[in-house]
């Protein structure tokens, strides 16, 4: 009697605990899969400062906005090695298990981290390089491959994060990034993906933004010399390119200080002087004047872009036009002359980029030809609706809905694969298929970008209003995509503009129909420039008139594609990152924000999945080391097979056969309930 009342209290403690901070994996929800039932989990675990839950095997992570006591070493010395279910969840959980199984059967991972602009996902690729950093083997050599893997970060954040009014550390480029490691599990080399970056923001800030970190950092704190000899003022309200946004000093942002990790992170990376020179050719001079400043910046950048001013003034104010085989210029008017000059920044910067990735990757590039193996961290743009949408949004939504497709894909597939595997029968479970909307972006000759890639090839002829007629005509009727005219205000007769609409997966989102097709004019100048980094990123070949151009949009179309295969042939595990809120504020739990969130990121889907089928499933060994206590014939050690072992431990405790299923080596438990249970009865025991 004694006995049982003391049970009784102890199991009221356990279900307190649980109701104040809720289940580690939604699966053990005892709720059907309601929404309401998993933001309630969700929020009161955030508001317990635990910021990871499980759905299975993939990871939901809300940004905390503060910093918490669970990055230590400490903690990550505890989930080395450790059962995925024996420790609260985390992120080093997912990257230990994904290092495990690589290093136990050999083969390649990754990790998908997605979720939208501000919700965690580079903070999250960024711990787990550091948990494989610091746990992983390594030898004295070996430590210059690691810091280099480590200091990539900085640099390509300086020149790929900029402040955005969503983040102040917003990457505006997607990356892909492989950790190789030989066959002692010893991290020794990588290699970055680099996916479209937001040139645009080189030209344009909108208000409350600011340009790639790297211009503010360099003029706070670049040494004297240095900006001497670029010929710069360190102070940014001189240039036009740097204060659209009306906000070069940003409270959260130490430049100067940034500028010394760069600094440090270049000399490991083996960056000479020489090698920053080229960007002092994206910071252009204000100027009231309305010509001057395309010529400002034509000087000032003139001696390092390595070209001849007439040839570049002439390229930036002049359009060259065939006619009858024979070339002629014709001069361009002011704007057309800014767009010339945007242009030819926004090039540079793209291009350089790249240059600046390819160059990261030589020095984290491993030479030694003995077999190894990967874990991919893949940290790519979320689903993205601004006010204006245009290009480069098309392409980060059409990226997205990419990977959602692979995750649908990986996900049901995995999970099918596994029950036929193990021998047990399994109805698939309806989701919403997005292939639809990526067809209707990718579809050859009828989709958008073949669309878009036709009226590129027709120079001259086609206009930002042909192609949403081409639009109109191709795709008009299709199920994803609106398009939109408007009458002009004035004489409400012609049709002014038009812009049209897709219905992604996440939501809709309206394009303005900005074209990409613009070669721009300069490109022959760049390609014979004296400096030899941007000869290096503007190949002579591409003025070969024969050579039919890939558009940008292709050219992303490709890179995605590649992507999927690549991803395709690994292993996969998923973060999913959730924005608590707006206001970058820690502790605020918006409903209605992250409802929409977990909405679209198809959490409710997986969970449905994961528990239409087997809720859980564990080999027969993790399930018998954890629960043999439970069971005098498995206590304290069981001889026989662990299948058996598992067999005799269920009976002992009841299950129910109904309740589960004994596949070939693991066991599957219907209901969340079940396995509750006996984890209840096991934490009593202990
Ligand atoms: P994303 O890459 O998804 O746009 P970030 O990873 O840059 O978002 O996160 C935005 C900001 O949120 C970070 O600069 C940091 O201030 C905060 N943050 C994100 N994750 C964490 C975390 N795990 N702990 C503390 N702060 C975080
Ligand atoms: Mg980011």
């Amino acid at each position: 009697c004694f006995v049982e009342d003391n049970t009784d209290i102890i199991m009221e403690g356990a279900l307190i605990a649980r109701d104040r901070v809720g289940v580690q994996d939604f699966v053990l929800l005892d709720s059907h899969t309601s929404e309401a039932a998993f933001l309630n989990n969700l929020r009161k675990r955030y508001q317990e400062n635990l910021i990871y839950t499980y759905i299975g095997t993939l990871l939901v992570s809300v940004n905390p906005y503060k910093e918490l006591d669970i990055y230590t070493v400490t903690q990550m010395q505890l989930y080395r090695g450790v059962n995925f279910f024996e420790l609260p969840p985390h992120l080093y959980a997912i990257a230990d298990n994904a290092y495990r199984v690589m290093c136990s059967e050999y083969n390649n991972h990754f990790i998908l981290i997605s979720g939208e602009s501000g919700a965690g996902k580079t903070e999250a690729s960024k711990k787990i390089l550091q948990y494989y950093a610091v746990t992983c083997p390594t030898t004295e050599q070996l430590q210059v491959v690691r810091d280099r893997l480590l200091l990539s970060n900085p640099v390509l954040e300086a020149f790929g994060n900029a402040k955005t009014l969503r983040n102040d550390n917003s990457s505006r480029f997607g990356k892909y990034m492989d950790i190789q490691f030989d066959f002692k599990g010893a991290p020794v080399g990588g290699h970055i993906l680099s996916y479209l970056i937001e040139k645009s923001r080189v030209v344009h800030q909108n208000h409350g933004e600011r340009n790639f970190h790297i211009f503010y950092q360099l003029l706070e704190g670049g040494e004297k010399d240095l900006l001497c000899w670029l010929g710069l003022e360190r102070n940014p309200q001189k240039y036009a390119y740097l204060i659209q946004g009306r906000c070069a000093k940003v409270f959260s942002i130490n430049d100067k200080n940034d500028w010394k990790i760069v600094r440090k992170a270049f000399s490991i990376i083996d960056f000479t002087e020489k090698d920053l020179e080229v960007w002092k050719s994206k910071v252009h001079p204000v100027d009231g004047n309305l010509l001057l400043p395309i010529l400002r910046a034509v000087f000032v950048s003139l001696q390092l872009l390595g070209v001849h001013l007439s040839i570049l003034q002439e390229a930036l104010t002049h359009r060259k036009i065939e006619a009858r085989s024979e070339e002629v210029l014709s001069p361009l008017n002011v704007d057309l002359a800014f767009y010339a000059r945007d242009a030819v920044a926004k090039a540079i910067y793209g291009r350089t980029f790249t240059w600046l990735v390819n160059k990261i990757n030589g020095s984290l590039a491993n030479k030694d030809s003995t077999r190894k193996t990967v874990i991919g961290l893949l940290d790519i743009y979320g689903f993205e609706v601004l006010d204006t949408n245009s290009f480069e949004q098309f392409c980060i939504n059409y990226c997205n809905e990419k990977l959602q497709q692979l995750l649908i894909e990986m996900t049901l597939k995995a999970e099918q694969e596994e029950y036929e595997m193990e021998g047990i029968e399994w109805e698939p479970i309806p989701y919403f298929n997005n292939k639809i909307i990526c067809d209707l972006v990718e579809q050859k000759h009828k989709g958008i970008i073949s669309i878009l890639d036709e009226e590129c090839l027709r120079p001259g002829e086609a206009t930002d209003l042909s192609f949403l007629e081409k639009l109109e005509e191709k795709v008009g009727d299709h199920a994803h995509f609106v398009t939109r005219k408007l009458a002009d205000q004035k004489t409400r007769k012609s049709i002014d503009w038009v812009d049209f609409r897709l219905l992604h997966y996440a939501g809709e989102v309206t394009y303005c129909a900005v074209g990409e097709c613009d070669r721009g004019a300069a490109l022959e100048v760049l390609c014979n420039s004296k400096n030899g980094i941007i000869r290096d990123c503007f190949l002579l070949s591409e003025l070969d008139s024969r050579r039919r151009p890939e558009t940008v949009a292709t050219q992303f179309k490709n890179s995605l594609m590649s992507l999927i295969e690549i991803l395709m042939s690994k292993e996969p595990s998923y973060i999913r990152c959730i924005k608590p809120n707006e206001n970058k504020e820690p502790g605020m739990f918006d409903d209605c924000l992250i409802r929409h969130q977990v909405k679209y990121l198809g959490l409710m889907e997986h969970l449905r999945v994961r528990r239409a089928g087997f809720a859980y499933r564990r080999k027969y060994e993790h399930f018998l080391q954890r629960y043999k206590s439970l069971c005098p014939a498995t206590w304290p050690h069981w001889h026989g097979p662990a299948a058996e072992g598992v067999e005799r431990l269920i009976k002992h405790i009841g299950y129910k056969p109904e309740e589960y299923k004994l596949g070939r080596t693991k066991i599957f438990i219907r209901f969340p309930k079940t396995l509750f249970a006996t984890e209840d009865a096991f934490e009593i025991r202990k």
